[in-house]
Formats: structure tokens, C-alpha cells, sequence
């Protein structure tokens, strides 16, 4: 049995903080690691510029609710979910992924939640344990599913490395040379070719 585990951001949707920057005009969400390496710090920034915006699950329910999966998307997903069973591991956090989860089927994704008061508003982040991704990976191994993972950035590597098989997907070219041992692919077509090519290779 072959489980194929997806990242989110960049593979199915854009990248949720500088979409939601363009789409609130607020430029200091578009921080990201590389302003800011240490996550927990960059989180409480964003996490404070929300409140001081007065941004709310409502409000961010909304705006997160007018962006779109990205160009097909939907239908790469929708086939694949016919000839696999299919999970989507993300570092995002259900209050950001779900309203793109309405508009991609409602499959299973597994992230981190935020800590939200009756009100509304944000609390805190929670994170649902260190290292996710790969933890996934080994949990659906110790459930003895052969893993096929793609994502498309050094947060995805650790998953990809635990995975069966694992493909880069539209990486950036510094990823894709420190990691020549995992397939790539930058078109859906590709991707499920490499998919296919992956579960024909694996047993069971
Ligand atoms: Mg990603």
C-alpha cells in the first residue's frame, strides 16, 4: 500500500504569508526565515502584527478564503486521490490551510494550530511536535505504508530522506543541488509521472 505525503506551500498553494501581506497591505508580514532564522521569534512577530491589526480567525478566514490554489492544483490533486491515498503534511496552521483544504476536495491535512481566544483573537501558536513532517513519515511506516513525498523546500528534505521515494517539486535551485538524490519535477504532469514511477519501483 502506497501513501503519497504532499507539502502544502509551494506544491498546491502559494506561499500563504506573502499572499496574505499582498492581500492585507501589511509589507511586515512578508518576513520570512530568512529575515528572521529563528521561527519562534518570527512567529511571535506575526502573531503580534495580526493582533495589532486586529486580525482575528474571522478576519483572517476571510482573506484567506479569496486566494486560490494554484493553477491546477486542484485537478492534479483530484486525479491523484482516484489511484492513491493521499496526505498533506505542512508547517502551516489549520486556522491558514482549511479554507484552501474547501477548495482542493477536503483532503487530510496534518499541521500546527493556533491558540485562539473566544473573541478571536490569536493567542499563541501551537505546534504539534518537532520535526512533523518526517515524524509523519515514520508513523505511516510503522503502519506499514510505503511513503512517496514530494515538497519543494529544505523543510521538506527530512521528510523526503525518511520517504520511500522523494521528489523535489518546482525547488529552488540551491535545494535541487544539495540534493541531487531525490527526483524533481516542476510541472503536475511531471510530478505524477514521477509518482507512478515511484510506486511501480516500490514493492507491496
Ligand atoms: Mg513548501
Amino acid at each position: 500500500m502506497h501513501l503519497v505525503c504532499l507539502d502544502l506551500e509551494g506544491v498546491l498553494i502559494p506561499e500563504i504569508w506573502i499572499n496574505f501581506a499582498e492581500r492585507t497591505g501589511i509589507e511586515a508580514l512578508r518576513l520570512t526565515t530568512r529575515d528572521i532564522p529563528d521561527y519562534d521569534e518570527l512567529m511571535t512577530r506575526r502573531l503580534a502584527i495580526l493582533n495589532q491589526h486586529g486580525l482575528g480567525l474571522r478576519e483572517i478566514d476571510d482573506v484567506v478564503s479569496g486566494m486560490d490554489p494554484l493553477p491546477g492544483a486542484a485537478a492534479f490533486l483530484s486525479d491523484l486521490r482516484d489511484a492513491y491515498q493521499v496526505v498533506i503534511l505542512s508547517d502551516t496552521f489549520y486556522e491558514f490551510g482549511m479554507p484552501f483544504m474547501r477548495k482542493l476536495g477536503q483532503p487530510t491535512l496534518l499541521c500546527h494550530k493556533l491558540d485562539v481566544a473566544p473573541d478571536g483573537a490569536i493567542r499563541h501558536y501551537l505546534l504539534r511536535q518537532p520535526d512533523p513532517k518526517r515524524k509523519s513519515v515514520q508513523a505511516f511506516h510503522s503502519l506499514n505504508y510505503k511513503i512517496i513525498a514530494a515538497g519543494d523546500s529544505y523543510n521538506d528534505t527530512t521528510m523526503l530522506a525518511e520517504a520511500d521515494a522523494g521528489i523535489l517539486f518546482r525547488a529552488p535551485d540551491n535545494v535541487v543541488r544539495e540534493f541531487p538524490q531525490f527526483k524533481q519535477a516542476s510541472e503536475y504532469a511531471e510530478l505524477r509521472a514521477e509518482i507512478d514511477a515511484a510506486s511501480a519501483g516500490l514493492s507491496g
